[in-house]
């Protein structure tokens, strides 16, 4: 955790003055708590492709999967300005390295998911996407993104900044050769974490693994990494991370005293009832591996997925 998470943002998240209007939409969790964390690489696809500030608003119109963006008041089409830029954009992307994206919801150029778009009555739908986000996604189809507005969720806002500090692991590990031994050590150390978000997913993976060798490396790597994003996009739940805190403490059963079974015991049932946040099980737990050494639960990442400062596992 020691470098900075590099992350792909929307620039008016940050408090930059580029929105149509001359204003900004600074939002104080993400560039001041976030930020301790995080390198932001900031981004405004209408400043940048060319629009000036204040400038008239866009919109999108026509079809959710190929719309125009169009200026609201004048009926200007400028869908080409934005696609080219957009895809010019997207390669030089490919160089900073980022491990995720925030984009800024509800806007025609970088919302996410559920912008508003015009159909022929006049009628909008919640179905678009913004237009360089939709460009960036389809680039990046394995990088996490999110968008502001639903990173208000503390369970999505937990579930994105998991996977962007797992996916700058998985970049730490792509920066060293490829081999079959470096795969199954980063597995290994991954195993509860994937276990927490998808048990179909640490089955696959288990069995991806073990038949290693019948793939080129390239493969294996490809289909690791699918599968590794895929299955912490799935959000764990209070059911899937009870049932780890449960198969982590089969490995010191013999070594808890009976008072030290019974507390972690009722400290999980409590947590599984939804009386006690993540934190307080996880933190019993981080107790007992150090104090007993457990070798295999110590090098776990699921008991430190990200930085505790963020104190994304403190809801209930
Ligand atoms: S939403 Fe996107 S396009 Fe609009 S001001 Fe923010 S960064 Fe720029």
């Amino acid at each position: 955790m020691e470098q900075k998470v590099k992350l792909g943002i929307s620039s008016c998240l940050l408090g930059h003055k580029v929105r149509y209007d001359g204003g900004h939409k600074l939002d104080r969790y993400l560039a001041n708590t976030l930020g301790e964390y995080a390198e932001f690489v900031p981004v405004c696809p209408e400043v940048e492709c060319g629009f000036p500030i204040p400038r008239e608003s866009l919109r999108l119109v026509g079809n959710p999967e190929s719309p125009r963006l169009v200026t609201t008041r004048t009926g200007q089409d400028f869908t080409d300005r934005m696609a080219n830029w957009a895809s010019r954009r997207v390669v030089e992307l490919e160089g900073e390295g980022l491990c995720g994206y925030i984009f800024k919801s509800g806007s025609p150029s970088s919302g996410m998911q559920g912008v508003k778009i015009y159909g022929a009555s006049g009628v909008p739908s919640n179905r678009g996407v913004g237009m360089f986000a939709m460009a960036f996604m389809k680039h990046f189809p394995m990088l996490p993104t999110e968008q502001e507005s639903r990173l208000y969720d503390p369970r999505l806002r937990e579930n994105f900044i998991e996977r962007v500090f797992a996916y700058q692991r998985w970049r730490q590990l792509l920066e060293k050769r490829k081999s079959r031994g470096n795969l199954v050590d980063f597995h290994t150390r991954h195993k509860l974490q994937i276990l927490s978000h998808s048990p179909k997913h640490h089955q696959a993976m288990g069995r991806l693994v073990a038949r290693a060798a019948e793939q080129t490396l390239s493969e294996l790597y490809e289909q690791y990494q699918g599968l590794f994003m895929k299955a912490l996009s799935l959000v764990a739940t209070v059911k899937k991370n009870a049932s780890v805190l449960m198969h982590m403490m089969g490995y010191f059963k013999k070594q808890l005293t009976s008072d030290e079974k019974q507390e972690l015991l009722e400290i999980i049932e409590r947590y599984r009832k939804e009386y006690v946040p993540l934190v307080v099980p996880i933190t019993l737990m981080k107790h007992y591996v150090r104090k007993y050494d457990q070798p295999y639960l110590k090098v776990q990442h699921y008991l430190n997925p990200h930085p505790a400062e963020l104190t994304l596992r403190n809801h209930v």
